[in-house]
């Protein structure tokens, strides 16, 4: 199987941004930020989508949810920050590696775009 974009980040052989990393995931800036912070938290193991995840990757996406707000507050986020998953292209997903985009520094609306 060929590397994601993203996996292949994680493997220093592109350039990115790491601001966080640990034995499940990585986190980096997004290169296109939508918001003052605007990281991308990455699992390692390389699921396409949030839909493809199973019951053996549980612990990993508890894992997930779990270091956003840690990587928000290393980021200075404060109580205030969002966390989005986009799932398939017709909700904006444009790389098939399951990623947190984690925003902040700024206020936000609802609903989305
Ligand atoms: P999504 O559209 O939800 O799949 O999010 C993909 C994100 O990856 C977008 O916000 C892009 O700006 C970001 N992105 C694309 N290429 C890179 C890159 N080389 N380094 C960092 N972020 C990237």
């Amino acid at each position: 199987m060929a590397k994601t974009l993203f996996e292949k980040i994680i493997d220093r052989e592109i350039a990115g941004t790491i601001v966080y990393e640990d034995e499940q995931c990585v986190a980096f800036k997004d290169i296109n930020p939508g918001a003052p912070v605007h990281v991308l938290l990455v699992p390692r193991k390389p699921i396409p989508t949030l839909a493809a995840a199973t019951a053996e990757d549980k612990a990993l996406l508890g894992h997930l949810m779990l270091t956003a707000p840690k990587v928000a507050a290393q980021l200075g986020c404060g109580d205030a920050f969002r966390v989005v998953v986009n799932n398939g292209a017709g909700a904006g997903q444009s790389v098939f590696h399951l990623h947190l985009h984690i925003l902040g520094g700024r206020a936000f609306k609802w609903p989305p775009g």
